[in-house]
């Protein structure tokens, strides 16, 4: 690997940030680097280049502690040890108070498993595949709330998934302890990228409403 071989515009774009910080910026940058983060939030969301988290929070550096995966899975426990110990590292070592899971509009994970499951389940020995087929319970709970109508199919899904993980969450050992010590609440969140607006999952009605 060399860096002939990395897009110019982008090590140029580095450099351009960097020249652009504020003092404020800078010196943010110079104290978490001698102190180290203090993070409050962890999210977990999709790998998709259009989730630009955490400046859609408007949140700065040292705020957020990201785990990204296809389509923002949080797998059952004992399933996904990189999960896990990223889970227990946000918990137990930076006791941060809130966790979100985060979707998507137009997901292509969601979408991939869907055509996947239509399919009948095949497999084809990618582990991509594999991964998804993790989604297998939202995608039935979303076949059965839509009813066979296709047209909100998707959407439905990508928010069912987002329940499904944050009930997969909160059976994780370090995360049950901690929310029944009242250190940590479970959050759901769906991003519309055409609106650019970021919808939460509220409890009481079980459904997104926009922030
Ligand atoms: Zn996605």
């Amino acid at each position: 690997m060399q860096n002939a071989d990395f897009p110019q515009n982008y090590l140029e774009g580095h450099r351009n940030w960097l020249e652009g910080l504020s003092e404020t910026e800078s010196s943010l940058y110079q104290k978490l680097g001698r102190e180290g983060q203090t993070p409050s939030v962890m999210a977990v969301t999709c790998c998709d280049s259009r989730i630009m988290l955490p400046d859609i929070f408007n949140a700065g550096p040292g705020e957020f502690f990201v785990l990204r995966n296809i389509a923002n899975l949080v797998p059952p426990q004992g399933q996904d040890n990189g999960m896990a110990a990223a889970v227990e590292f946000g918990v137990n070592a930076f006791k941060v108070q809130h966790i979100i899971v985060m979707g998507h509009a137009s997901c292509g994970g969601v979408a991939a498993s869907a055509a996947h499951f239509e399919a009948g389940n095949p497999s084809d020995g990618s582990l991509t595949l594999s991964w998804l087929s993790t989604l297998k319970p939202a995608y039935e709970a979303s076949k059965a709330k839509t009813g066979g109508d296709d047209k909100d199919f998707s959407t439905t899904f990508e928010k069912q998934a987002v329940k499904m993980s944050l009930d997969n969450l909160s059976a994780y050992a370090p995360v049950e302890a901690a929310v029944k010590e009242g250190r940590l609440s479970l959050h759901g969140f769906w991003f519309d990228i055409e609106a650019a607006r970021l919808n939460y999952l509220d409890a009481a009605s079980d459904s997104f409403i926009p922030v």
